[in-house]
């Protein structure tokens, strides 16, 4: 055939052009590909609750299968309200200042695309989640990227004051913290509202690990600190706290000027989210057990495997305050880079983790890897079992 009769498919510049796939879908490939114990992805392998997936059959045979309203079901707003008000103390409208969304990743971009202007500063703290930066590139903004500090991945708060500039539209936040497992005192959290308080930065607060704080400590919320809470957007999602990260359902709470924005963008997004899904968590919701329970759970999976890494391994470990993530350095086992490592674990060893420099622009200064623990202890087990070859 000649080759001008072939149709043609024009190729536009690619609006994200040194964006590949996501390490977390490469490593869950190769994990599987190698019959690897998948300790990469950050997703639980065991099944939620079965009163959940009641409660959603409950709500589909009912008839809620249409359209909800475009701002989420009114009783999960009400739902969520209520438990904001109760475990940090404050009020945020049900109507006016809570959003559902499809899920946290959906709800950051959101976000940004609601506030970031072409050539507006939006600072992250590196390492951080990998949709950051993309969602401000696709808005047009400059990433500015500030370093936790190296040893403690805790804010470098002279940092961040250094970063701040008039240019400065938005601060997006992290905790408990992905990957490093860090989570803030009240403390971090009164300094930060102090650091703002000149500035008219909006705060993007990633909380999707809300409800997984170890140690007895409670989860510095920015909704607990109402200057915070007066610039910021509290984001989180369901799929972290009732295992069910595959139904990609979250939230968003926000003053209401602010909230009225991020609804101008989600309406053209996604404009409405899952109506069963939403009726089923909403009625979940209801009994609080079925989220106070969780941090001890996984901190039982947290000290299960720590133990087992330290008394069977030459992984030396980094502290684990929240968030179902443990790191660890490697640094007494190889000598490669962080991404050939977890290639390296994978293939070799047959447990899949996650580079830290997923989460980095430059190389990070430590041999560091991310392990998932929200796996059952039998999963865990033999991912140590493995581990302990090394
Ligand atoms: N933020 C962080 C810090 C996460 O770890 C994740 C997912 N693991 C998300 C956002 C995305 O959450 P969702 O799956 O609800 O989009
Ligand atoms: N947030 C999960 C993690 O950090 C993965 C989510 C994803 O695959 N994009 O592992």
């Amino acid at each position: 055939m000649n080759s001008d009769a072939r149709p043609r498919t024009p190729v536009p510049p690619s609006r994200l052009p040194d964006v590949g796939t996501t390490i977390f879908t490469v490593m869950s490939a190769l994990a599987a590909r190698h019959g690897a114990v998948n300790l990469g992805q950050g997703f639980p392998d065991f099944d939620c609750d079965a009163g959940l997936v009641d409660a959603v059959t409950a709500a589909m045979r009912a008839g809620h299968n249409q359209y909800p309203p475009m701002a989420g079901v009114p009783a999960l707003r009400q739902a969520l309200a209520a438990k904001i008000e109760r475990l940090h103390g404050h009020s945020y409208d049900p109507d006016s200042e809570i959003t559902i969304t499809a899920g946290a990743t959906q709800a950051i971009l959101t976000a940004v695309l609601a506030f970031v202007h072409p050539g507006d500063e939006v600072i992250v703290l590196e390492p951080c989640y990998d949709s950051y930066g993309p969602a401000v590139a696709l808005a047009g903004g400059r990433l500015v990227r500030v370093p936790l500090d190296p040893q403690s991945f805790r804010i470098d708060f002279d940092r961040l004051a250094a970063a701040l500039t008039p240019r400065t539209r938005a601060l997006i936040v992290n905790t408990p913290h992905n990957p490093t497992g860090t989570a803030w005192t009240e403390d971090d959290r009164r300094t930060l509202a102090e650091l703002l308080r000149p500035t008219d930065v909006i705060v993007l607060s990633d909380e999707v690990y809300e409800h997984t704080v170890f140690d007895g400590r409670r989860h510095a919320s920015v909704s607990g600190d109402a200057e915070l809470a007066a610039r910021s957007l509290v984001i989180s999602s369901f799929g972290k706290t009732f295992h069910v990260t595959g139904w990609k359902v979250g939230h968003v709470a926000a003053p209401r000027p602010l909230m009225a924005e991020f609804r101008k963008v989600h309406q053209f997004n996604v404009f409405t989210v899952n109506t069963p899904m939403q009726h089923g968590l909403a009625a979940w919701l209801a009994d609080p057990a079925h989220y106070e329970g969780l941090a001890d759970f996984y901190q039982r999976k947290r000290d299960r495997f720590r133990a087992g890494l330290q008394a069977a391994t030459r992984f030396e470990l980094l502290p684990c305050a929240g968030s179902y993530f443990q790191c660890v350095d490697y640094g007494r086992i190889s000598p490669l880079p962080d991404q050939a490592f977890c290639e390296w674990l994978t293939t070799e060893a047959g447990v899949a983790a996650i580079p830290l420099s997923a989460f980095t622009a430059a190389a990070p200064s430590r041999p560091v890897v991310r392990f998932c623990f929200a796996k059952t202890d039998a999963t865990l087990d033999e991912a140590l079992r493995r581990l302990a070859r090394l």
